[in-house]
């Protein structure tokens, strides 16, 4: 239901809590938030409330980068579980999606007879094992997130993180997802008021586009890897 991504210097945890707060008024069921540091990627989730999100997380949570996501059920019910980020199998790929992946029935069980080990009853499951499925195969995790993107089919607007990598990786079709351009710090989201006490600088993005955040840089690509220039907006409605 909702997306918050956001990468830069100093940390992240804060920004993305808030983020979801701003999001609440879509309605959710579950929330989470995946960050990267030191020490790997670190999932935190669970079922209900931002409220009870924040208050199960530990001080040591800390991050220059992360994602985080507000569930409205489609396929699973609202448990801890079936929150996102999801991840692969040995966690190192953490990803939160909006809409439904038509076909996850097939890769699901593609990915488990190749042993993949799932989670959760979310369709979204099938995003992080193919992204890393394809790590794997190719090597790069870029053209692993296209390979994916051109794997699913349905809506998605999808946001990832890989441990070991200071980037945050996005995509779109037929779900929203907007870039916010800070001085030092890239957001992007479902919708703007997610940063909007941040910034003010978007960048819409449309469908078929991807995005590689880095904490200095930020590009946008079609799903063959071309380069896209898309203009940049000034929001002119207060938060
Ligand atoms: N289909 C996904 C799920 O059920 C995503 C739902 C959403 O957009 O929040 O987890």
């Amino acid at each position: 239901c909702g997306i918050i991504a956001r990468i830069g210097h100093g940390d992240a945890t804060e920004t993305l809590l808030s983020g979801l707060e701003n999001l609440e008024y879509r309605g959710y069921d579950s929330a989470g938030i995946a960050v990267q540091n030191g020490s790997g990627v670190k999932v935190r989730k669970c079922s209900g409330e931002v409220d009870e999100l924040k208050s199960s997380l530990e001080q040591s949570l800390h991050g220059n980068m992360g994602i985080g996501h507000t569930r409205w059920s489609t396929h699973g019910p609202p448990t801890d579980e079936n929150a996102h980020p999801h991840t692969d199998t040995a966690g190192d790929v953490a990803v939160v999606h909006n809409g439904v992946i038509d076909n996850y029935d097939e890769l699901r069980a593609d990915l488990q007879a190749r042993g993949h080990e799932f989670d959760s009853d979310t369709d979204t499951e099938v995003i992080p094992h193919l992204i890393d499925d394809y790590r794997e195969q190719f090597g790069d995790t870029e053209r692993a997130v296209r390979e994916a993107v051109e794997t699913l089919e349905g809506s998605y607007a999808i946001a990832a993180i890989v441990d070991g990598e200071e980037r945050v990786y996005a995509a779109r079709e037929g779900s929203p997802l907007v870039l916010g351009l800070d001085d030092e710090e890239w957001y992007l989201a479902s919708d703007v008021p997610a940063f909007l006490e941040h910034t003010d600088e978007v960048i819409y993005l449309e469908d078929g586009d991807l995005v590689v955040l880095e904490p200095d840089d930020y590009r946008i690509t079609d799903v063959a890897g071309s380069p896209i220039e898309r203009s940049v907006d000034t929001v002119d409605w207060d938060p």
